[in-house]
């Protein structure tokens, strides 16, 4: 057994954990998770029992010595987030980087994870792809990453984007979104694997204009499709987002 397994876990749909995912859980020694309490929810359902340990990114740097003290003397630890596959927007990078520091071994058990099921229901080309995850929450400092990935592209890159954003912020994101890519193709995929899921797929344009008059719910990941051949002046930007507001309100 592996001195640390990182276990996907579902990311809403309790079904989706893995007949390997349950061996992993059920076989560590203590299971490090982000939210005890989430956690208890999911291992409860599976009727797995054992122990939790909390390890967020408030703790993570804290506790690492101690782990790693227990890695080294035969404790196994499983590692899972609130949702999905850990590490991936969730805690746990430097855990596993201070355990093959240490030359302890590593394994994963696969699984569920937002960013890729998005890309592959967006219709947009699946790679190459960008993972950026969440950018920054106030609108000056995202459009400062809108526009060092709208610089990558000028300079060559012409990949898939794939973000994770929050409901009440969509709109604004969109928004700075259409400012700095232009009326592409995009995705927006709502509550995947839940009994709302909702796929929506546009222009920025539109999709921008379907979200400033409609509030988002749940959780969301925007998948906006490499550059194409569309024109980016402010001019044409303003225009694309009127026609799309003007066939919202018809
Ligand atoms: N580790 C997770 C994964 O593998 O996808 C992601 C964790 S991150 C803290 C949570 C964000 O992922 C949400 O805010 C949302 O952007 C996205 N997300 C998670 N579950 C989702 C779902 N069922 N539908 C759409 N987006 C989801």
């Amino acid at each position: 057994l592996p001195a640390l397994v990182l276990v996907s876990t579902p990311i809403g749909n309790l079904q989706d954990l893995s007949a390997r995912a349950k061996q992993a859980l059920a076989a560590a020694d203590a299971i490090l998770c982000e939210d005890t309490r989430t956690s208890a929810v999911l291992l409860r359902a599976h009727g797995i029992g054992g122990k939790c340990i909390a390890l967020h990114e408030h703790n993570e740097a804290a506790i690492l010595p101690k782990l790693i003290e227990s890695m080294q003397s035969g404790q196994r630890f499983a590692l899972i987030s609130d949702a999905g596959t850990p590490l991936v927007s969730d805690p746990g990078y430097r855990l596993v980087r201070a355990a093959i520091e240490a030359g302890l071994s590593v394994s994963g058990v696969p699984g569920p994870n937002a960013a890729i099921l998005a890309l592959t229901l967006s219709g947009q080309p699946p790679q190459p792809f960008l993972f950026t995850g969440f950018v920054p929450p106030k609108s000056g400092a995202r459009q400062g990453a809108f526009a060092k990935l709208r610089g990558a592209e000028l300079a060559g890159l012409s990949a898939t984007h794939v973000f994770y954003e929050a409901p009440h912020r969509l709109a604004a994101f969109l928004e700075d979104a259409l400012a700095a890519f232009g009326p592409r193709q995009a995705a927006v995929c709502r509550e995947l694997t839940k009994h709302f899921e909702e796929v929506r797929r546009g222009t920025l344009a539109e999709l921008t204009a379907h979200y400033m008059a409609e509030q988002a719910r749940g959780e969301i990941v925007v998948v906006i499709g490499p550059p194409g051949d569309e024109t980016t002046n402010a001019e044409s930007l303003d225009e694309a987002l009127m026609t799309a507001l003007k066939s919202m309100s018809v």
